[in-house]
């Protein structure tokens, strides 16, 4: 077993060359090597210095060393309009996991995946209907976004501006992991993908949202509500039997209060379900007082559910309450539906039977 060193905060990876006789300089070239040039292949690097060239010699891809290899790609999708790439990355153990590019160039954002699969089992999430594999490590998921940097600039463009870990999994029931992985993220000497720059998408995990707040974390914070009433949020969102919507909602104010950040909400619009303007309306009750925005995304119908996306009347009078009650509500465009960009629809469609 070798340990990978996309795992480690500047301060462990630091730790671990003065333990083993180098200085502290050296940690910083290492860092700038995996994490600003994004390079698994340490060997040969005129940049570093004799001691640190003898020891990526002694230690790196050795038994009880060190690894830095990116996940391979099992598979890519690219949408229609090319301005969506998404990519299937197999891990260590095989477990595949979903990474999305989308963007313009010079403005990019990438999606990563916190988990493999999910323990929520919101019943229209192609993750959820696979069920819970295992957390993914904090450096798996600090690779995921090196992957995209990288694809950016082999095509000769760079611009990886915003992170959204809006992939597979929940963040917040992986906290540990997701939090170092965004201090190694958002570390200026490497990646350097600005604080605010990161959203973290959550459906609700109550304790979570408390601790973000507590720990003054400089990330963005999306909540998936998807229902204005107890009862039609738990059909659709079996964790709010766990976090019922009124302590999630009381959550979410004392998360602004303490923080001062607006939060968004994303909500799936789906056919009779969740659409009506009268929801519109109990869902602006609800978030009244709440520095809101609110992100209207229609069902991307998936194999093991019925239910259908929102008309574009239904999704334009659903935006036009809220508006008017005074929140910002915006329609996520269904970008990338054609590369199935849902969340876990990719790795359903190409491994429909692993578990
Ligand atoms: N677990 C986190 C983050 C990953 S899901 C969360 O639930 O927030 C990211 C977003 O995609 C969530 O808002 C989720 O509700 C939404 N989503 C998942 N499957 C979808 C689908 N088939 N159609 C539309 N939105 C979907
Ligand atoms: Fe998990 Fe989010 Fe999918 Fe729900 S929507 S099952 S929380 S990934």
């Amino acid at each position: 077993m070798s340990r990978a060193l996309h795992d480690l905060s500047f301060a462990a990876l630091e730790g671990e060359l003065v333990a083993d006789g180098l200085r502290p300089a050296h940690a910083r070239a290492l860092w700038r090597a995996i994490h600003r040039d994004g390079t698994g292949d340490l060997a040969g690097r005129p940049d570093f210095l004799p001691p640190l060239r003898r020891w990526v010699g002694e230690r790196m891809g050795v038994e009880g060393g060190f690894c830095a290899e990116l996940p391979a790609v099992h598979s890519e999708t690219a949408s229609s309009d090319g301005l969506t790439r998404k990519f299937l990355l197999r891990l260590d153990d095989g477990q595949t996991v979903e990474t999305v590019l989308m963007g313009y160039p010079g403005r990019y954002t990438a999606c990563v995946s916190t988990q493999a699969g999910c323990a929520m089992g919101c019943v229209f999430c192609a993750t959820g209907q696979m069920g819970f594999v295992r957390h993914l490590r904090a450096g798996e998921i600090v690779a995921q976004v090196l992957h995209c940097r990288g694809v950016l600039r082999a095509g000769g463009a760079d611009g990886l501006r915003n992170l959204v870990l809006m992939g597979m999994g929940e963040p917040l029931h992986n906290y540990d992991a997701v939090m170092a992985a965004l201090e190694i993220i958002t570390d200026r000497r490497g990646i350097n993908l600005g604080p605010g720059r990161v959203t973290i998408s959550t459906v609700g995990v109550v304790p979570g949202i408390l601790r973000l707040a507590e720990e003054q974390r400089p990330y963005g914070l999306a909540v998936s509500l998807h229902g204005a009433t107890e009862e039609e949020r738990s059909a659709l969102v079996p964790a709010s039997r766990r976090w019922p919507l009124a302590e999630l909602i009381a959550a979410c104010r004392a998360y602004g209060l303490r923080t001062g950040r607006s939060i968004f909400f994303e909500w799936t619009l789906i056919a009779g379900q969740n659409d009506s303007a009268a929801t519109a309306g109990r869902l602006a009750a609800l978030l009244e007082g709440i520095d809101a925005h609110i992100n209207l995304i229609p069902l991307n119908p998936t194999g093991n559910y019925s239910g259908q996306a929102a008309s574009a009347e239904a999704v334009r009078a659903f935006q036009r309450v809220l508006q008017d009650a005074g929140f910002p509500a915006t329609v996520r465009q269904r970008r990338g539906i054609d590369v199935a960009a849902g969340c876990g629809q990719l790795r359903a469609e190409r491994e429909p039977a692993r578990e």
